[in-house]
């Protein structure tokens, strides 16, 4: 007998892609985080903003809470792909949650954009999922590792452009 859709032998199913080195040619600044349920992660309806999963468990719905799902197109020496970096490989790049980033865009109408300005070029070096499941062109970034000697996470540069720099207030 045949086992269809064991879950533990995914990588029979999964393509793991690791290429020497990855350039980001651009980021997709218009959406680059959903709402999740703080309590399991899973995203949450659109149009709803109780988890499906925990509202039959809890007495009350959980929080919210953003997590990234940042579209970027990345060079190899080869070819120039679509990925997708979830929350862990995306906070590498960004340097805070997105929760964070996403107040910041907020108050700052043009950081969104100039987060892609400033992440376009980045050398990395990406361990690339692809799988067969879910929304089919995007490679998912499995880890990440920026290759430039003096790498900033995006919001560090962000928040020295725009002035923003979190204050450790000194009283002198
Ligand atoms: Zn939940």
């Amino acid at each position: 007998m045949e086992s269809v859709g064991g879950g533990n032998n995914s990588n029979l199913r999964d393509k793991i892609l690791e290429p020497p080195f990855c350039s980001i040619v651009e980021v997709d600044t218009t959406s680059f985080s959903y709402l999740a349920c703080s309590s399991c992660e899973r995203p949450l309806p659109v149009d709803s903003p109780i988890c499906r999963f925990c509202s039959k468990k809890c007495a009350f719905p959980a929080a919210s809470k953003r997590l990234y799902r940042l579209l970027l197109s990345v060079a190899t020496s080869e070819t120039v792909l679509p990925v997708v970096c979830f929350d862990r490989a995306a906070r590498v790049l960004i340097g805070c949650s997105a929760d964070e980033l996403f107040d910041f865009c907020k108050s700052h109408s043009s950081a969104a954009e100039m987060m892609g300005e400033i992440m376009e070029g980045e050398m990395l070096q990406m361990t690339l999922c692809e799988t067969k499941k879910g929304n089919g062109k995007h490679l998912r970034v499995v880890s990440v590792v920026p290759l430039r000697t003096g790498f900033r996470p995006t919001i560090h540069t962000l928040r020295t452009l725009y002035g923003a720099v979190v204050s450790h207030r000194t009283s002198t």
